[in-house]
């Protein structure tokens, strides 16, 4: 609980003082203090799950075209929303359905050499370059990637609205703020600034509105860990929107008293896991076996879902390991922050996003490995904005080289592998292979590319890989010419359990160099954001995963529009909203393996042997991997720490 919450709470600074060391937001629920009378509260008996719809769609998993994508927007990432059709086709082409495999020996040898091959071009694949180049500065590097643009998950997307310009993140949103408690809480890496990012943000004010609308600084905070930040509206069917709930005990929510319960006694408890290997204790059980021994009320899972998915761990409460549900605050585990003297870090801290989310971070190693890959100066509004040259991504004499548009299918060690001196790497661009050689490689792609890419694998290393099971998300940005709907109902976001989706935001934007990088008034344009995930609670989780796949895959860009549409209107048409008028444009960003699904044991093992993770870190030959899936908790710093440790390896290599 921040100061102005506990001066609006009625509380002195010194009861302030002395409350913060032990009381945290979560004791306060409408400025009035919970705690030891909860653990009486009565528990509902478990309701039953909602039943789990095998999803068998048949989906088609190449020969997509544009319609399937849907508009990409303006400006240098108009061409990469995401996992295009382009990029789904070849790669379900060249590596699902080995459509090449006959033809890699006649690939077009292109005679080059490198140092160091990096495959994936996402902060993983760049911090490994980084690292490399920085220790050996004339060294050749090549990163390829299969996408149109740099960035892996950290891309932007990019609209003009009557004359006024809006960004958005395509996916990786924002970066943990104030540095200080990310660099404490090891949410941060020494790149952020190796790369010239700033240390210091401020952000913009709320104009245009006599209302006082709490706009939160990133999206993801509010949705749950941090409530308090935004102006939520929760919408229930045939109700309409409860303003706030979280403020006083959803009195006013048209839901059950004994859920109203069940909801304050999650958000209250802060009970520790008491236990040494507490850690070990909670990866080896699902985080709703860790809710069932909290005797937390089944029915809180709806709630839940969607939340821990969006949040970083790709599917639901049954599916994810109770450490993974740890890593990203959830109920039930923010003891255990206490228990460490960490504190609650929701009471301090949120996400910095800037106005391309985490793909402007990004855009800060590229322009420090290839300074003339992004037109103009180093300074943070160039490089934010500045246009991609596409020409210097891959020009002949510098020492790291970008090629896009190019799919890796092959990566095989030259003669034995315990002897080989170097590894061949094939990819398909423009329709046809080419071949180039390195005396290292850092695979910086996920799993489930790894396994069916890299030659000669031994048991162990494909035992781990088939370990990885990847979730998928669907990032939504919808342009709107005004959000004057949302001020008439006084929020920034809203929740809803029904229909398309679950949650929408805005964000207040950094000024940059002063300004404001677009307004934030609900009588002009702005950004609305919905990150979808797709949790089948009750399938295993290999099934859930493909499943929800599946159902990604299945919906194109008309049937996508067509959901948010009647989204909207259902919810926002009683307050003024007309789709037709105030929407000017949606873009889909698909994300098919957007995240590891860390089960339990991918932290700490299963059966006394090492974790599948600890397996693929080690390198294999020539070549290391690096993916932020690896640490079991995507986000960038992450990335980057496994970037870094795999071009080490690469380094100690030779
Ligand atoms: C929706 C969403 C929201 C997120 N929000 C946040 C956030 O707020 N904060 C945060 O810190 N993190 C966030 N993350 C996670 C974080 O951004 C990612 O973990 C990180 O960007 C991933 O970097 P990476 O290099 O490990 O992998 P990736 O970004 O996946 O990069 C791998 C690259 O390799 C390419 N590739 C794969 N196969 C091949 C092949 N065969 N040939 C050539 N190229 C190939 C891929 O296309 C990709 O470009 C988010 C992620 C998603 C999906």
């Amino acid at each position: 609980m921040n100061v102005p919450d506990a001066q609006k709470a009625g509380q002195s600074r010194t009861d302030v003082a002395v409350l913060s060391t032990s009381i945290t937001r979560r004791d306060f629920v409408g400025g009035t203090l919970l705690g030891s009378g909860l653990a009486l509260l009565a528990m509902q008996a478990p309701s039953v799950l909602r039943q789990a719809q095998a999803q068998t769609l048949a989906a088609p998993l190449a020969g997509l075209g544009p319609d399937w994508t849907g508009p990409g927007g303006l400006g240098d990432y108009a061409r990469s929303n995401g996992n295009t059709h382009e990029v789904v086709n070849a790669a379900h082409e060249a590596l699902r359905n080995d459509a090449y495999r006959a033809q890699l020996d006649s690939a077009h040898d292109s005679g080059e050499l490198y140092d160091l091959v990096v495959v994936g071009a996402g902060f993983a694949g760049l911090s490994a370059a980084l690292t490399y180049q920085l220790e050996r500065p004339h060294a050749r590097c090549l990163i390829l990637d299969n996408h149109a643009i740099f960035g892996g998950e950290a891309k932007q997307n990019e609209f003009e609205v009557d004359g006024v310009r809006l960004w958005a993140a395509q996916g990786s949103h924002g970066q943990m703020y104030p540095l200080a408690d990310a660099q404490r809480w090891g949410e941060y890496h020494h790149f952020y600034s190796k790369v010239g990012m700033p240390e210091a943000f401020q952000w913009q004010r709320l104009s245009g509105t006599a209302k006082n609308i709490k706009v939160p600084w990133d999206v993801y905070s509010p949705m749950h860990y941090a409530w308090e930040q935004a102006d939520t509206g929760f919408y229930y069917e045939g109700h309409g929107f409860t303003l706030n709930p979280w403020q006083n005990g959803f009195r006013d929510a048209p839901i059950p008293e004994s859920l109203k319960r069940e909801y304050l006694a999650m958000e209250l408890n802060k009970e520790p896991v008491s236990r040494t290997d507490w850690a070990q204790w909670l990866d080896s059980m699902s985080y709703s076996d860790l809710l069932e021994a909290k005797k937390a009320d089944p029915r809180i899972k709806q709630y839940l879902d969607p939340i821990v998915a969006a949040v970083g761990l790709g599917l639901g409460c049954d599916a994810v390991s109770a450490y993974g549900a740890y890593n990203f605050l959830m109920p039930y585990t923010v003891g255990q922050f206490l228990e460490l003297g960490i504190g609650d870090p929701s009471d301090r801290s949120h996400l910095v996003s800037l106005p391309g989310g985490n793909g402007s971070i990004l855009r800060h190693f590229v322009k420090t490995m290839i300074p003339d890959a992004i037109a103009g100066s180093r300074t943070f509004k160039d490089v934010l904005f500045g246009a991609v040259n596409w020409q210097a991504l891959d020009g002949q004499n510098q020492p790291v080289r970008m090629r896009l548009s190019s799919t890796v299918m092959d990566v095989r060690h030259e003669g034995a592998r315990d002897r080989s001196e170097s590894v061949r790497v094939t990819y398909l661009k423009d329709g046809r292979l080419h071949r180039v050689r390195a005396k290292g490689v850092v695979m910086a792609s996920g799993q489930w590319i790894n396994k069916r890419v890299v030659r000669g694998l031994s048991a162990t290393y494909r035992e781990a890989m088939e370990f990885f099971h990847h979730a998928p998300m669907l990032t939504l940005n919808v342009a709107v010419r005004n959000w004057k709907f949302m001020e008439k109902v006084g929020i920034s976001a809203a929740r809803w359990f029904e229909g398309f989706g679950w949650w929408l935001s805005l964000k207040r934007q950094v000024l940059i160099d002063g300004s404001e990088p677009m307004p934030l008034d609900p009588n002009k344009p702005a950004v609305l954001q919905m990150y979808i995930p797709f949790p089948i609670p009750g399938l295993p989780l290999a099934q859930q995963a493909v499943a929800a796949r599946m159902q990604l895959f299945s919906m194109s860009y008309q049937v996508i529009e067509k959901a948010v549409l009647a989204q909207l209107t259902k919810m926002f048409g009683p307050h003024g909203f007309d789709a037709a008028r105030d929407i000017a444009g949606i873009i889909a960003n698909r994300w098919g393996h957007a995240y590891i699904v860390p089960q339990p044991g991918f932290f700490y093992g299963v059966g006394g042997k090492p974790a599948a993770k600890e397996v693929i870190r080690q390198p294999f030959g020539k070549m290391a991997f690096a993916h932020s899936e690896l640490s079991g908790m995507q986000v960038w710093p992450n990335a980057a720490k496994e970037g870094e440790r795999a071009g080490q390896q690469v380094l100690a290599m030779s």
